[in-house]
């Protein structure tokens, strides 16, 4: 069957009342681009399974969908990823770029840049496009908190973006729906082509660039290009680990990345902070502009940080925080650290040292919003990645 533009579509699978577990198997065969891409749409009322069983989710326009059900007695749901519509090299210009601000709502360098931008855009346009600014959690900018009901940069999973409508979901998650029929559909054609989300972190990480995966070329090219043209340091965190799923708010659009500037105080603007957040995203619009124009971007190698896992703080029997991160450790963000060196101090004056057996780089060291996700800080590897290189083809 062939589907209209985002259409909310029930599909009825034949249940087995008895049947303890389910499987269920989507597949989406998209008209565009040739490649079908299989997607699993979410899995809604498991527990109160009954004789009809409904899922819901937002497919593109044109989209020819067939459907599989298994019924089996082993509970197996499958996590596929996500699919971001292309890690691939653009084929065409890319026209449609937004800038996000206010993803979450205290990190001010890019709220007061989007609040800019929105008013006077004209920082923002070259001669091949021109990007749009966006609010992306007004409520929590209006009062000054990360978020109001769930943090709106882990809401762009394809549970939440196709969930059915419902008036207790948080605030969040029906702004992730907006923002994702605005800018996305997540994984489709109509997707907006790059997205910049602008973030402030507590940590000392200077002016960093998040990409999703080594194997985003063009994003990798594009921190490529900054890292030449910034005068500043500038390290790439690869943040994705394996195909876990995107849930970040730029994961809707083609592409993109996200930028984080710190340390800058939660509600606090920092005159430095925001200069470098407006050169990061200048520089990325001028590649953008160069990809554009055919310009040739050689294959090179560049080191980046990997996500290795995430360190929480010591914690008591009460799983209160028995420790905090140590002075020696505080602030050294990106810098190698030993096994053997102290993390954390606890209250009762003793050292807690890293016991892994080699050398890591640790970032977002004692990030405030981490507090509540029991991260002390983010353990790092460093890799080389050996980037192809990438062109435009003009007609
Ligand atoms: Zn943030």
């Amino acid at each position: 069957m062939v589907l209209r533009d985002n259409e909310q579509f029930i599909v009825t699978c034949p249940g087995n009342p008895n049947a303890e577990n389910i499987q269920m198997d989507f597949t989406v065969f998209w008209a565009m681009p040739p490649d079908p891409v299989t997607i699993l749409p979410a899995i809604k009322t498991l527990e109160s399974m009954q004789e009809v069983f409904f899922v819901d989710f937002i497919v593109p326009r044109g989209s020819e969908l067939n459907v599989f059900c298994l019924f089996t007695h082993r509970l197996l749901i499958r996590a596929y990823p996500a699919v971001r519509m292309t890690t691939q090299v653009p084929s065409k210009p890319l026209t449609r770029v937004v800038v996000s601000g206010s993803t979450h709502g205290n990190e001010m360098s890019g709220v007061f840049l989007a609040r800019h931008w929105i008013k006077d855009p004209s920082e923002l346009t070259r001669s091949t496009f021109s990007a749009t600014a966006v609010i992306a959690n007004p409520r929590a900018m209006e009062k000054c908190v990360r978020y109001t009901q769930q943090d709106l940069n882990r809401s762009f999973k394809m549970d939440y973006l196709v969930a059915l409508d419902s008036e207790e979901e948080p605030y969040e998650v029906k702004r992730a729906k907006e923002l994702n029929k605005i800018y996305g559909p997540k994984g489709s054609p109509e997707a907006y082509d790059f997205m910049f989300d602008m973030h402030n972190t507590t940590s000392n990480m200077g002016a960093c660039i998040i990409v999703d995966s080594p194997q985003n070329s063009f994003a990798m090219h594009m921190a490529n290009y900054i890292q030449t043209n910034y005068m500043q340091k500038c390290p790439i965190y690869v943040y994705k680990k394996g195909d876990e799923e995107s849930y970040t708010i730029d994961s809707i659009c083609k592409n993109g990345v996200a930028m984080e500037v710190g340390p800058q105080p939660q509600g606090v603007v920092r005159a430095d902070c925001l200069a470098q957040m407006r050169a990061l995203v200048r520089h990325g619009l001028d590649f953008i502009e160069k990809f554009n124009q055919g310009s040739a971007f050689p294959a090179f190698d560049i080191e980046a940080h990997t996500l290795i896992s995430r360190e929480d703080y010591p914690r008591n029997a009460d799983g209160e925080m028995s420790g905090i991160i140590h002075p020696k450790l505080q602030d050294k963000d990106f810098l190698p650290l030993n096994p053997g060196d102290p993390i954390f101090q606890t209250l009762d004056g003793n050292e807690v040292v890293y016991e892994g057996d080699s050398t890591i780089y640790p970032a977002f060291i004692n990030e405030a919003a981490y507090y509540e996700k029991k991260i002390a800080f983010a353990k790092m590897e460093k890799k080389v990645f050996s980037i192809p290189d990438i062109q435009l083809k003009l007609d």
